[in-house]
C-alpha cells in the first residue's frame, strides 16, 4: 500500500461511533484529519496524532480516503456539497467511503456526486453499536467498485472484526436495511415482552435466563432486555436513529411496493418514542409500552 493511502478524511466525529472509529484508525497508524460539525468533539483526536481541520474541504485536502459517518443523508450531502465542503478540496481519484447509514435513495444521490467530482464511491455501512465501534469489532457492509477494494480493506480492517463485500455499491445499504429490520423489530417485540412480563408478574430477569443459550435467544435480547430491566438507556445507539433507520427501510419497501406491515407498525411505534426519548438508546422504546400499562399510570 502507498503511504498516501494511509491518509484519511475523516468527516464525522460523533460521539457514539465516529470518534472511536476516527482514533482507532489513528491508533493503527493512519494520518487523519478530522472534521466535526460541533469541533470541540474532534479536539480529543489531537492526542491520538490526528490533525483536526475547520471545514471538511480542508480536512479532504490530502486525503486519499474520506470516510462520512454522519446523522443521515442530509448531513453528509451538506457536508461534501458547497464552497467548503470535502467535494470541493478533495483530490480528483479519492476514495469517498460512506459508512452513515442513509438509505437506498441517499446512497444514489452519494454515488451521484462522487461520479461527477470524479471520486471513486464505496457504500460500507456498518453494523454494531459504540462498543464494537471502540473495540475495532464493527461488521462492515461493503461495497463498490472491484479496484476499490484493496483501497478501503485496510481501513475496515481497523474498524471492522468481519467485513462483507456484497456487490456493486448500494448493495452494502441494502443489507443495512435488512439488518436494521430485524433488530428494529426484535426491540418493539422485545419490550412488548418485558412489558407483558411485568404485567402478569413474571420477573422479566427470569424469562431472559430460561432463554438463555436456547435457540430463541440472541445476544441483543440479553443487552437490551437487561437494559429495559434496569431502566438504563444511555445511549449506544440513539433511539432517534433507530426512528430514523426504521423510515429508511419502510421508504425503501415502498419503492419496491413491498407490504410490510410490522415494519410500519415499528416504525411508527420508534418514532412517537423517540419524540420523548430521543437521545437515549433504542432500549428506551420499551417506555412507550410501559407509559401504556395501567400501572405506570
Ligand atoms: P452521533 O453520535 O449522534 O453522531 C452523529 C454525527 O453526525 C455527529 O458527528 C454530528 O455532528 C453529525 N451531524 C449531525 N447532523 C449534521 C449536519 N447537519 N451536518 C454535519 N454533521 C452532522 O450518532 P452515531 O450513532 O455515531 O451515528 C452516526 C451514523 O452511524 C448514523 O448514520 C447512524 O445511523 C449510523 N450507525 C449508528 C450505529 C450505532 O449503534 N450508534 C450503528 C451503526 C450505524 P455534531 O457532533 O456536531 O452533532
Amino acid at each position: 500500500m502507498a503511504s498516501s493511502e494511509r491518509t484519511v478524511a475523516f468527516l464525522g466525529a460523533g460521539s457514539t461511533m465516529g470518534l472511536a472509529m476516527a482514533r482507532n484508525l489513528a491508533r493503527a497508524g493512519f494520518e487523519i484529519c478530522a472534521w466535526n460539525r460541533t469541533p470541540e468533539k474532534a479536539l480529543p483526536l489531537k492526542d491520538d496524532g490526528a490533525t483536526v481541520a475547520l471545514t471538511p474541504a480542508d480536512a479532504a485536502a490530502n486525503g486519499a480516503l474520506i470516510v462520512t459517518m454522519l446523522r443521515d443523508a442530509e448531513a453528509v450531502i451538506e457536508t461534501m456539497e458547497g464552497e467548503e465542503g470535502a467535494l470541493a478540496g478533495a483530490q480528483p481519484g479519492a476514495v469517498w467511503i460512506q459508512m452513515s447509514t442513509i438509505g437506498i435513495e441517499g446512497t444514489e444521490r452519494c454515488a451521484q456526486l462522487a461520479d461527477q467530482a470524479g471520486l471513486v464511491f464505496v457504500d460500507a455501512p456498518v453494523s454494531g453499536t459504540k462498543q464494537p465501534a471502540e473495540k475495532g469489532e464493527l461488521v462492515v457492509l461493503a461495497s463498490g467498485p472491484e479496484e476499490a477494494r484493496p483501497r478501503c480493506q485496510p481501513v475496515f480492517d481497523v474498524v471492522g472484526a468481519q467485513t462483507h463485500w456484497l456487490g456493486a455499491a448500494g448493495s452494502g445499504t441494502r443489507m443495512k436495511l435488512v439488518v436494521n429490520g430485524w433488530l428494529t423489530a426484535l426491540v418493539e417485540g422485545l419490550a412488548e415482552t418485558i412489558g407483558f412480563a411485568e404485567g402478569i408478574g413474571v420477573d422479566p430477569a427470569q424469562f431472559l435466563e430460561v432463554i438463555r443459550g436456547g435457540p430463541v435467544d440472541t445476544g441483543y435480547a440479553q443487552l437490551k432486555g437487561k437494559a429495559m430491566i434496569e431502566r438504563n438507556f444511555e445511549p449506544s445507539f440513539k433511539l432517534e436513529l433507530a426512528a430514523k433507520d426504521a423510515r429508511l427501510l419502510t421508504e425503501a419497501a415502498q419503492r419496491h411496493s413491498l407490504e410490510l406491515p410490522l415494519f410500519e407498525l415499528v416504525r411508527d411505534r420508534l418514532a412517537a418514542a423517540a419524540e420523548e426519548h430521543g437521545d437515549e438508546d433504542l432500549s428506551a422504546a420499551f417506555l412507550a409500552t410501559a407509559a401504556r400499562q395501567p400501572t405506570a399510570g
